[in-house]
C-alpha cells in the first residue's frame, strides 16, 4: 500500500512524560507506516518550554492559526514541586490556557464509548460533549470580607467619569461576605459561535442553560446573545443540517441530561462547566476515554486527549517497570486532527484512514484487549489486561484487517 500524503502540514504539539512515549509510540506503530506524516513539530515538552522561556507555546499557537488543525500531547503545568524537579526558570503557565487565550477557543470534552464500559447512568448510549466557557465569572473575581456595619454597593464609572451606583447589602446585623464577577460580550459572543459551530460540525443538538430567571442580567446576557447570534446566524444552517438548538434554565438541564440518552452537546457557563464536566466524564468512566478538542469561533481545531501526563505510570516506565497506560483519548486526538486535515484538504483517503483508526481500536476493547484501568471497568467476560506497547499492536493488527 503506498502511504498517503498530507497537502497541508498539521501542527503537532509534544508533550510531557508518559504521554511523550505514548506519542512516539502511536506515530511509530499506528501512523508512519500508513501516512507521510507531514506535521510542524513543536516540542512543548517542559525542558524545552523553559529553555524557549515558553515561546514555543506560543508558536504553536499561532501555527495553529495559520494551518487550521492541531494535535496536542498532554504536558505539564509547573507547580512548586516541578520548578525543582525540572529546574525551571519561572513557573511557566499552563499551555492550555496560553493556546486557549490565543485561539479564543471553546474546549469540547467527549467520552469515547465502548460496548463492555456502561455508564454509570444507564440512560447514557450515547456521549454527552461538555463546552466550557474558559472566561470570566468567578474564575475572575473580586472578593472581599465585610465587617458588620458595612455598606457594600457596586459602582461603575464610565468612561466620562459619571458614576452609577446599586447596593448590594447593608451589612447591618452581621459581618459578611461580597464578590464581583464579570464577563464580556465579545467573549460570550466567540463562545458562542464556537458552540454552533462545532453543532454543525458534528451534527448534534445544542443545549445551552443558565439561571436567567434569577440573574436577570448577568446570566439573561448569556441566554440573549446566544439567541441573537443563533437567529442571525445559524438558525437556517441548523435547519438543513437538521438539528436544533435548545435553551433551558440550568437546573431543567440536569435533571434531563440524566434522563437522557445522550447524543448532544451541552453548553455551559465556566464553573456549570467545570463541575459538570467532571460528573459526565466520571459517569462515563474513564479518563483514558475523554477526549478533548479547542475550537475557535473562527473554525480553528485543536485536538488532544483530557487527561494529564500520567505521571505515576512515567515513573513506573523510567524505573523499568512494565505499565498498562490508556493510549485511546491520545489515538483519538490524532484521529480527529487527521479526519479534520483530511476534510478540510479533500483528502478522502485521510479521512477514511482516521475512522478506520477508531473503529480498530473501539475493536480492540470491545474483542477483551484493554488497558489496566478499562480491565478493572468492563463487564465482558473474557479479557485481557496487555501493557502500553502491546495495546497499540493489537490495535495495529485489527487496524491492518480494515485497510
Ligand atoms: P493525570 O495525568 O490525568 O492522571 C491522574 C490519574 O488518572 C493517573 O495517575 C491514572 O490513575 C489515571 N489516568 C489518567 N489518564 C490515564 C490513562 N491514559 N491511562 C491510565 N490511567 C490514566 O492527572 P494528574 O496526575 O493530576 O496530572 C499529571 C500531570 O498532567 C500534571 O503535571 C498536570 O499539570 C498535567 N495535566 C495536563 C493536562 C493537559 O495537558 N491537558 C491535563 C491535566 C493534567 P492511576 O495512577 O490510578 O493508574
Ligand atoms: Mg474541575
Amino acid at each position: 500500500m503506498e502511504k498517503i500524503k498530507m497537502p497541508t502540514p498539521l501542527v503537532e504539539m509534544d508533550g510531557d512524560e508518559m504521554t511523550r512515549i505514548i506519542w512516539e509510540m502511536i506515530k511509530e506503530i499506528l501512523l508512519s507506516p500508513y501516512i507521510e506524516l507531514n506535521t510542524e513539530y513543536y516540542d512543548l515538552g517542559l525542558v524545552h518550554r523553559n529553555e524557549t522561556d515558553d515561546q514555543v507555546t506560543v508558536d504553536s499557537a499561532n501555527a495553529t492559526k495559520k494551518y487550521g488543525v492541531a494535535v496536542k500531547c498532554a504536558t505539564i503545568t509547573p507547580n512548586a514541586q516541578r520548578m525543582t524537579e525540572y529546574n525551571l526558570k519561572e513557573m511557566w503557565k499552563s499551555p492550555n490556557g496560553t493556546i486557549r487565550a490565543i485561539l479564543d477557543g471553546t474546549v469540547f470534552r467527549a467520552p469515547i464509548i465502548v460496548n463492555g464500559i456502561t455508564p454509570l447512568i444507564h440512560t447514557w448510549k450515547k456521549p454527552i460533549t461538555i463546552a466550557r466557557h474558559a472566561y470570566g465569572d468567578v474564575y475572575k473575581n473580586t472578593e472581599m470580607a465585610v465587617s458588620k456595619g458595612s455598606r457594600a454597593e457596586l459602582v461603575v464609572t464610565d468612561e466620562n467619569g459619571n458614576e452609577t451606583r446599586e447596593l448590594i447589602h447593608s451589612f447591618s446585623g452581621s459581618d459578611g461576605i461580597i464578590q464581583g464577577l464579570h464577563n464580556l460580550d465579545q467573549s460570550i459572543g466567540s463562545f458562542a459561535r464556537s458552540c454552533f459551530n462545532f453543532a454543525l460540525d458534528v451534527k448534534q443538538d445544542l443545549w445551552f442553560a443558565t439561571k436567567d430567571t434569577i440573574s436577570k442580567k448577568y446570566d439573561h446576557r448569556f441566554k440573549d446573545i446566544f439567541s441573537e447570534i443563533y437567529e442571525k446566524e445559524y438558525k437556517d444552517k441548523f435547519a438543513q443540517a437538521g438539528i436544533e438548538y435548545f435553551y433551558t434554565l440550568i437546573d431543567d438541564a440536569v435533571a434531563r441530561v440524566v434522563r437522557s440518552e445522550g447524543g448532544y452537546i451541552w453548553a455551559c457557563k465556566n464553573y456549570d462547566g467545570d463541575v459538570m464536566s467532571d460528573m459526565v466524564a466520571t459517569a462515563f468512566g474513564s479518563l483514558g476515554m475523554m477526549t478533548s478538542v479547542l475550537v475557535s469561533p473562527d473554525g480553528v481545531y485543536e485536538y488532544e486527549a483530557a487527561h494529564g501526563t500520567v505521571t505515576r505510570h512515567y515513573y513506573k516506565h523510567l524505573k523499568g517497570e512494565e505499565t498498562s497506560t490508556n493510549s485511546v483519548a491520545t489515538i483519538f486526538a490524532w484521529s480527529g486532527a487527521l479526519k479534520k486535515r483530511g476534510q478540510i484538504d479533500n483528502v478522502s483517503e485521510l479521512v477514511s484512514f482516521a475512522e478506520k483508526l477508531e473503529q480498530a481500536t473501539v475493536r480492540t476493547i470491545e474483542e477483551g484487549v484493554m488497558t489496566g484501568d478499562l480491565a478493572a471497568l468492563s463487564k465482558l467476560p473474557d479479557k485481557k489486561k496487555v501493557n502500553t506497547r502491546q495495546f497499540l499492536l493489537e490495535i495495529k493488527d485489527r487496524l491492518e484487517k480494515l485497510l
